[in-house]
């Protein structure tokens, strides 16, 4: 199986939405990352966690096949913690509280086998972690990354150049804003390319995301869900069906590639915010995923009366 390494967060979200509340439940980046992508590759994390963090989130890890053999338990450490808000507007997620924990003192240290990985991702965390790990590997195929605005507002400076050595950048519509300081979306995508990423994918949370590659936009909405429960994760589950895919398909160069990655990326985001934490990934299956995939392709079917013509004739 093709293999992806990720260096994230790994966290106990305590999350309140207009649907209710969950409570120190499992949560990261790096997690639901792994969670996502996991159903189309292998997966390794690099991350820390504290002497506190459940024995049982690990096991259900492990029984996703996620490789854990670079995840660090730090002895009486406390594991990251994110409190957070969401109002009526589910695309805005409101930080409460950001508790970095063993985060604060975390040096990875990547084994063999995964320096030797062809898929990097350097997942929402402290973009000086995330230069540490991409600085250990032997010449990664891909290498992409995402952030927050709790990065963009503490280390601007070091993500900006972080930025000029990934190929795939995800980045929030708020968060492309804030950190190209453009109000007009696609001169933000245009800034963020010319710093580096090849292809830049803007995430819009309900409506969807736009893709920058080669000079070209294209656009793609969010699978319709009615009920929203809980948008936490939706972004990083994302890139995991992004990357998962492209991982699979091995094309890392092709735009069609790069598009049909962004609609397995909608279909597992459009899981994610049917439950609290991670629980909707957990019911997830293969053929679940397959199905609302074939939705979703029929969600963006056109057909041109001019192209059926000519065709015809
Ligand atoms: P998203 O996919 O953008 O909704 O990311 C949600 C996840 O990001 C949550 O599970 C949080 O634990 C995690 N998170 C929140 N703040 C940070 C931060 N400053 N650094 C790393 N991870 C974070």
């Amino acid at each position: 199986m093709a293999s992806i390494l990720v260096v994230g967060s790994i966290a106990l979200d305590s999350v309140k939405t207009p649907k209710g509340s969950s409570q120190e439940a499992l949560g990261g980046s790096a997690v639901y990352f792994s969670l996502s992508a996991g159903f189309f590759a292998g997966v390794s994390v690099v991350g820390v966690i504290g002497e506190d963090f459940p024995q049982t989130h690990r096991k259900f890890l492990e029984s996703r096949q996620i490789d854990l053999t670079g995840l660090e338990v730090v002895r009486g450490g406390k594991t990251f913690r994110w409190v957070g808000e969401f109002g009526k507007d589910l695309n805005q997620a409101h930080t409460l509280e950001t508790h970095l924990n063993v985060i604060e003192h975390f040096q990875p240290k990547l084994q063999p086998h995964h320096k030797e990985t062809k898929v990097l991702f350097l997942a929402n965390i402290d973009p000086d972690l995330q230069w540490e790990v991409l600085s250990q590997m032997s010449g990664p195929e891909i290498v992409a990354c995402d952030t927050m605005n709790f990065w963009i507002h503490s280390k601007p400076a070091a993500l900006k150049e972080l930025l000029a050595h990934v190929h795939l950048f995800f980045v929030n519509e708020e968060e492309a804003r804030l950190l190209t300081k453009e109000e007009n979306i696609f001169k933000a995508g245009r800034v963020l390319s010319e710093w580096g990423p090849e292809v830049v994918v803007i995430k819009k949370g309900e409506h969807g995301a736009l893709l920058l590659a080669e000079g070209r936009y294209y656009a793609f909405p969010a699978f319709p869900v009615e009920n929203v429960v809980d948008p936490t994760g939706a972004g990083d589950t994302f890139a995991g069906g992004f990357l998962g895919y492209l991982a699979s398909d091995g094309n890392f160069k092709d735009a069609q590639s790069w598009k049909r990655a962004a609609v397995h990326g909608s279909v597992m985001a459009s899981f994610t915010v049917e439950d609290f934490s991670t629980r909707r990934l957990e019911k997830l299956s293969s053929s679940l995923i397959e199905n609302r995939y074939q939705k979703f392709l029929e969600l963006l079917r056109v057909e041109d009366p001019a192209q059926i013509l000519q065709i015809t004739v």
